[in-house]
């Protein structure tokens, strides 16, 4: 098979700001090959079973020459196999992406391209700066602020000056005094708004909106560092209007997110729009059971049960799954009534054209159980191997015929303690969104004191379980993401 190259352009950093294409491109490479700009929440989109190959550049010093890059794509490519060429921003915007697709084409090998959005036009958007606007400008300059080694910078600061457009310098941290010395000698006005934004759309941007003249030390004082963007022109006056970014609800704030890696992304999605930093760190896994003779004998005879029970979303979708395997379909649960724990789970059997009988007004097992204590057997349970002995003790006593049917297994994942040790030093607030989360979480960290850690647990069981472990804990008021949502935005 024929290998190909795809230069995909993954945006300025907010994982929402990859394109539609270039997620599908991601979701197929083999080998994903990537820059230092590119976010780590956009590298947990690649494939588990893909090779990832860094060749993040420094600022001072190049990590990898850019003439190995491009022999990396032809090597690879040629071997046969598929390659996403990730690259912050957009591509061919200072991008070097010209000269990695020249190898290629001598080699008459084939690639495309995925343009990406460019911080030089969402970094502005995300600080309230519209890089033109009809009272203040005709056009926007995009410039860059680096010097080949050695030499000086090689702008031509009277032209700039002389379009009286927006001008959007890259790579400028170094070269800013040297930027707005040039700006001012070619007579431009020494109170012409200019800003700086470091690390746009990320959670942890930061903007300083200033005058030229000032605004050299400012960036000083403040530290400035790469990447970050300067923006001079009379639109940066519109900054303090239009910030919606730093005035998001969860903006700047640590989480991280412990839920099974399948599960993370509306979880994970809801936070980041609200502006938090999340570390994504999967403690369980969902485990489908290949071999399910108890299952497949209850399927093959479901028109003998009265009721079927979900206590999660993975519960319709693993029954469902393995009905149509088996060549059944829905119409096999017709005669039968339908109990979900809570809306999730509802909600994931109307994907399958059902719809739930019954839902408890508090979503967890011990209402559920109540709620079901006066039915007419026989109940049919499809949970997790683990699953809390609440309901088979309501059934018990009721003298209601039931069958417990594992139909998937909670294994704990063991992810990476190193990325998530900072982020928990910093203060960052742990969502549990079940008991077992809680278990994987303590089991990846071995020997950490759990004592300074606040949990946001979704419900009271999954308090518990982090109140066994020392951590303390806020409780969501009713046991959905919202509410989990809410109560992160009240700590
Ligand atoms: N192709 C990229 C630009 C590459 S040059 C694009 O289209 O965005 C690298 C420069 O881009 C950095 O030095 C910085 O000036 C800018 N940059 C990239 N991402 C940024 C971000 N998140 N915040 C601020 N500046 C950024």
């Amino acid at each position: 098979m024929q290998g190909n190259v795809i230069l995909v352009g993954a945006g300025p950093g907010d994982p929402g700001l990859l394109t539609q294409r270039g997620r599908e491109a991601l979701s197929q490479a083999e080998v994903v090959v990537y820059d230092r700009l590119v976010s780590p929440a956009i590298l947990a989109l690649v494939p588990e079973k893909a090779r990832k190959i860094d060749v993040g550049k420094e600022a001072s010093h190049h990590k990898v020459p850019q003439e190995e890059i491009n022999q990396i794509l032809l090597r690879e490519a040629q071997a046969g196999r598929r390659v996403v060429r990730l690259k912050g921003g957009d591509p061919f915007l200072f991008g070097r992406g010209g000269e990695e697709l020249e190898l290629l084409a001598e080699a008459g090998l084939p690639f495309e391209v995925v343009p990406g959005v460019t911080s030089a036009l969402s970094v502005p958007a995300y600080a309230g700066i519209p890089v033109t606007h009809r009272d203040f400008c005709s056009s926007l300059h995009i410039i860059t602020g680096h010097a080949k080694a050695g030499a000086k910078l090689t702008i031509d600061f009277e032209a700039l000056k002389r379009t009286g457009g927006t001008l959007v310098f890259l790579m400028g941290v170094s070269a800013l005094p040297a930027i707005c010395r040039g700006l001012l000698d070619a007579g431009m006005a020494p109170q012409m708004p200019a800003a700086v934004i470091e690390r746009g759309t990320t959670p942890r941007q930061r903007k300083l909106i200033s005058t030229l003249e000032a605004l050299p030390q400012a960036a000083e004082e403040a530290k400035v560092e790469s990447p970050a963007i300067i923006v001079v022109g009379k639109v940066c006056t519109l900054s303090e209007k239009f910030d919606w970014f730093d005035h998001l609800p969860l903006k700047g704030r640590e989480l991280v997110v412990t839920r099974p890696k399948e599960r993370m992304g509306s979880l994970v999605g809801k936070l980041r729009a609200l502006g938090a930093s999340v570390t994504e760190y999967p403690c369980i896994a969902t485990v489908e059971r290949v071999e399910n003779p108890a299952l497949d004998a209850a399927m093959e005879a479901l028109s003998k049960y009265r009721w079927l029970v979900f206590t999660s979303p993975a519960g319709p979708e693993i029954f469902m799954k393995r009905l149509l395997a088996r060549g059944q379909d829905a119409r096999a649960v017709a005669g039968l009534k339908l109990a979900a724990i809570g809306p999730k789970t509802a909600q994931t059997l109307t994907r399958f054209g059902l719809r739930a009988d019954l839902v408890p007004a508090v979503y967890d097992s011990d209402h559920l159980a109540q709620a079901m204590e006066d039915v007419t057997g026989p109940v049919l349970l499809c949970r997790a191997s683990r699953g809390s002995d609440a309901l088979a003790k309501i059934f018990l006593a009721g003298g209601i015929p039931f069958d417990d049917v594992a139909c998937y297994d909670t294994k704990y994942e063991m992810p990476d303690a190193g990325a998530v040790l900072p982020r928990l030093a910093a203060g960052a607030l742990v969502t549990f969104t079940s008991a077992s989360t809680v278990e994987g979480f303590v089991k990846s960290l071995p020997g950490v004191d759990l004592s300074h850690i606040l949990g946001i647990c979704i419900g009271e069981k999954t308090a518990d379980k982090a109140r066994q472990y020392g951590i303390a804990v806020r409780v969501a008021r009713e046991a959905t993401i919202e509410s989990l949502i809410n109560t992160i935005k009240e700590v």
